[in-house]
């Protein structure tokens, strides 16, 4: 075949396989777009594993009438002029590739406008050729609109994976920036269904609660240190997992250089498993969210099309500063596995010092927003949150959040319960909340296990409970036919997530399900000793619901417990997400509602 110069249409298909390879590049690409703009609530909607529609909506800057043809041209960026610039990144794009890529094989909408333009333009673009552009009113920010990704290019397609997979790549992206970005508001709905929602208060753990559950996020700890000056300085701050928290593989290992997510490979994902020393079983892995802040000149972003490595400048500076930040923070919690490496603390003794640190004076510091996370003019803690519902006048007062929601479509939420205001905790159990309709009390434990039920009922149905490794394995003395019949289940407990063994005349247990507090082992366990031995029929049925009521009634929220504002709104929002909020798995209310009128009743001032 002779020499000839591709045609523009193939050759941006061609460099437009780079950057995106599948749906979840383009929510990657288009998310990073909006936080570039200085968006305070991104909403990201994917239908047909994000083939069929991916569409993202900002409330950024937008981009100007007489622009945003530009925008979609190859190498425009607004954000690098000359090649200098590449040494000092400081937004997440600069390539100027990824809408053009985009545009070059599917269908795009994207509707913006400034803030301070009176109308705002509508541009249609597909296979790279721009198709319509008009104006159109819209509020500020920016909505792109990517629909039948790929239909130009049959072949991409067909190297895609199932839908459900693509979603969950899509999940996994969402998660990645809900997570480096704890200020800004994220929301994400699969098939019209919504997945995953932060609050955008700012607090990392607070957005921690919302993705990975209030009984995972309780217990990471807080990691925070800095080394260097100037062009040298390296702050590694975020939260890791105690040692007993683990997983099979890095999926929870959310790793971010200058908040922009990394792969959880190579040097550094071994240097902070190596600050666990001993501590990690084999084929075990942490859960951390970290991010590395360095000197934007002294990291080379411009590695790879994805922009998914990095290359630092003085990398043993790196990684000594983020070994030194993880082994910190697990010395803190009681963990000392370069002291004493045969003997690690046991996972109660560490559970117990959180706890402790928790609940004492040194309270507030324990939880404490990284100052990372704390950039920017809204501040993550309970204070401001209650200033802020304090400032809002009447018509706002019940938007649940301060932020720039109204400006945006709502998303559909089918909440069965009324917007709640969190007011406090009383009796160190139940929850106090304000609603249109009155006065809720919300018994914190009750609440805990509706939630715990139902999140272990999506569990199980995925065929995969979260397990829990216990550090030194506990030995549990349990009357011996209750022993024989656990044992003799042993298969079926490690569906749950128990992973048990003789030992002797006992009986040791190795792993329990992530939601059980390991405090209730023996009493957990010899209620399930009792639902194995019923005779009177258990079917497959019976067993999977006793087990469901059993585990979530020994969940480690409790009477008795005093709780953070972060935690109180994250088990309120959780609770909010579940199908029957109003009861808990035996029956008894999570709540009870005193209203307005009951109220004045009591003070004479009504009848
Ligand atoms: P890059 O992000 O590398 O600059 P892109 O192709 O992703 O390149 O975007 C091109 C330009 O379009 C950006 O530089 C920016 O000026 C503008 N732009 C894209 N998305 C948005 C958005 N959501 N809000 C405001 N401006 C945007
Ligand atoms: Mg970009």
């Amino acid at each position: 075949m002779p020499i000839r110069v591709l045609d523009a249409t193939v050759a941006a298909q061609i460099a437009a396989g780079e950057v995106i390879e599948r749906p979840a590049s383009v929510v990657r690409e288009l998310v990073e777009n909006a936080l570039d703009a200085g968006a305070r609530r991104i909403v990201v909607e994917a239908r047909g594993g994000g083939l069929r529609e991916i569409r993202v909506q900002d409330d950024g800057c937008g981009i100007p009438a007489d622009e945003v043809e530009l925008a979609f041209a190859r190498h425009a960026t607004s954000k690098l002029s000359t090649a200098d610039d590449l040494w000092s990144i400081t937004t997440l794009g600069f390539r100027g590739e990824a809408l053009p890529s985009i545009a070059a094989v599917a269908q795009v909408i994207c509707i913006t406008r400034v803030a301070n333009a009176d109308v705002g333009v509508e541009l249609r673009i597909a296979g790279g050729e721009v198709q319509a552009i008009m104006p159109r009113g819209c509020s500020p920010g920016t909505t792109i609109s990517v629909r039948n990704l790929f239909y130009n290019t049959p072949v991409r397609r067909e190297f895609l994976r199932s839908d459900a997979t693509e979603s969950a790549a899509i999940a996994a992206v969402v998660t990645q920036y809900a997570l480096a970005y704890p200020e800004v508001r994220f929301s994400l709905s699969i098939d019209g269904r919504t997945t995953l929602q932060t609050s955008g208060n700012g607090d990392l753990r607070a957005a921690t609660i919302e993705i990975y559950g209030l009984d995972v996020a309780r217990q990471l700890l807080a990691v925070d240190a800095a080394a260097g000056e100037g062009i040298d300085h390296v702050h590694v701050s975020g939260l890791v997992s105690p040692p007993g928290l683990t997983r099979s593989s890095r999926a929870a290992v959310h790793l971010f250089v200058n908040r922009r997510a990394i792969q959880p490979r190579g040097q550094i994902a071994l240097v902070l498993e190596e600050a666990y020393h001993t501590l990690l079983m084999k084929g075990r892995h942490p859960m951390a969210i970290l991010n590395i802040s360095v000197h934007p000149a002294a990291v080379d972003v411009n590695v790879h099309p994805t922009k998914s490595e990095v290359k630092f400048r003085n990398t043993i500076q790196v990684m000594s500063v983020l070994g030194r930040a993880v082994r910190a923070a697990l010395l803190e919690s009681g963990v000392r596995p370069w002291e004493e490496p045969g003997i690690p603390a046991s996972l109660d003794t560490a559970q117990r010092r959180f706890e402790l640190r928790r609940l004492g004076t040194s309270h507030e510091s324990a939880w404490d927003t990284p100052s990372w996370m704390t950039a920017g003019d809204e501040r993550g803690s309970a204070s401001f949150h209650v200033r802020n519902w304090r400032n809002e006048g009447q018509s706002g007062a019940w938007q649940r959040e301060p932020a720039a929601a109204s400006s945006l479509s709502p998303t559909v939420q089918t909440s069965k319960l009324p917007p709640l205001r969190i007011v406090g905790q009383i009796a160190q159990s139940y929850i106090v909340a304000e609603s249109p309709d009155g006065m809720y009390l919300i018994d914190q434990h009750a609440a805990h296990e509706r939630i715990t039920y139902e999140r272990l009922m999506a569990q199980r149905g995925a065929g995969m409970i979260e397990s829990q490794e216990l550090l030194i394995p506990q030995v549990v003395d349990l009357p011996p036919t209750a022993q024989d019949v656990l044992l003799a289940a042993a298969d079926r407990l490690a569906e749950w997530g128990f992973v048990i063994e003789p030992f002797g005349r006992s009986l040791r247990v190795r792993a329990i399900p992530a939601v059980l507090y390991p405090g209730d082992l023996a009493t957990a366990l010899l209620e399930i000793a009792d639902h194995l031995s019923e005779r009177s029929g258990t079917t497959p049925r019976d067993w999977r619901e006793a087990m469901l009521i059993t585990l979530s009634c020994h969940t480690s929220v409790r009477a008795g417990q005093t709780l953070s504002f972060d935690e109180m709104r994250g088990l309120v929002r959780q609770l909010e997400q579940c199908a029957s909020p109003r009861t808990c798995p035996h029956g008894r209310p999570t709540m009870i509602l005193l209203t307005i009128t009951q109220i004045e009743r009591q003070f004479g001032r009504a009848k």
